[in-house]
């Protein structure tokens, strides 16, 4: 193995420490309100992840648990509550929901001040126009270890595997912002081994376990891998097919223990970043 492993679970644990440093110089504790609506197992493992990460850095974090029955109408009710009390600086609604709820409907119903997974329309149009807003958490969190990790960026050819609103799209924004030549790649693409191996960065954000082999991938080339799957024999993997890849690439982040973390760290940042703009402190 000759790459470089970028360790998600450190530079997430330095961010966390830093917020944590950042919230305890503020008069007020940044509030952030979960949605949680049904009883989803794996929904149910994030949240109380999210809940501790938050509470340990000196936020105020709570979560809402709805019953599985609960209809749009009242989780909109909800979230109106939640977008009026000035103590709530960030809203997230926890997903997936209940096939009697709209995703889209609930999204949309957030403020968009709040919206702290950066999903809401307008911020996904701001992020599209190149306008300050709040971005998808996981996506943001790449751009870390990318930053932290040294990874020169402008004039990169990044290729950007899936296209999904959570992941795939943010993240093909925020390589463009920051001046790469992006490529999206997605279940249509003609022939993805080829569009991969001429990424200089590859971000891969498809949900298929080991999909990405070591010779999609140009020697040196830095691999961050999105994926997380769970294989019936219960381990967790990326879409990285990892030892091939880490034999060619320069560098790449591990699953778990690469993005993972980041996106909780990401959620409190923009749950900070939400609260010092909604409180004239920003
Ligand atoms: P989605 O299922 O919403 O999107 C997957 C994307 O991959 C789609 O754009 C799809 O293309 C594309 N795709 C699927 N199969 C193929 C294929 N065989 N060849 C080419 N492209 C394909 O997933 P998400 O974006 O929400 O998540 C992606 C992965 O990231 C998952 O493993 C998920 O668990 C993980 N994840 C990790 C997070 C973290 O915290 N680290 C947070 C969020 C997600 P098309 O649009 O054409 O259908």
């Amino acid at each position: 193995m000759s790459a470089r492993i970028l360790d998600g679970k450190a530079i997430a644990a330095r961010i966390r420490a830093r917020l944590a440093e950042r919230v305890a110089t503020l008069s007020f504790r940044p509030g952030l309100r979960v949605v949680r609506v049904g009883e989803d197992p794996a929904s149910g493992v994030y949240v109380r992840n999210k809940d501790k990460a938050a509470t340990a850095a000196g936020f105020d974090s709570a979560t809402i648990h709805l019953p599985a029955e609960t209809s749009e109408a009242e989780l909109l009710a909800t979230i109106a509550r939640l977008n009026a009390d000035p103590a709530v600086d960030g809203i997230l609604v926890q997903l997936p929901l209940p096939p009697q709820i709209r995703t889209e409907a609930a999204i949309a119903a957030v403020d968009p001040a709040k919206d702290v997974d950066g999903f809401h329309p307008l911020n996904a149009g701001r992020l599209a126009a190149g306008q300050p807003g709040l971005v998808p958490c996981t996506p943001r969190g790449v751009m870390h270890i990318l930053a932290e990790s040294g990874v020169a960026l402008r004039g990169a050819r990044a290729v950007v595997l899936g296209r999904s609103q959570i992941v795939g799209r943010p993240m093909a924004q925020l390589l463009l912002g920051a001046d790469c030549t992006v490529t999206i790649a997605h279940s249509r693409t003609k022939d993805l081994a080829a569009e991969c191996r001429r990424a200089e960065v590859l971000v891969a954000a498809v949900g298929r376990p080991g999909m990405v082999r070591g010779d999609w991938i140009a020697p040196g080339a830095v691999v961050i891998d999105v994926g997380i799957n769970r294989l019936p024999d219960g381990r967790l993997v990326g879409d990285v097919a990892f030892a091939e890849a880490a034999a060619v690439a320069g560098a790449i982040t591990p699953v778990p223990g690469g993005v993972g973390p980041m996106t909780i760290a990401c959620l409190l940042e923009n749950t900070l970043d939400a609260a010092l703009a909604r409180r004239g402190a920003g």
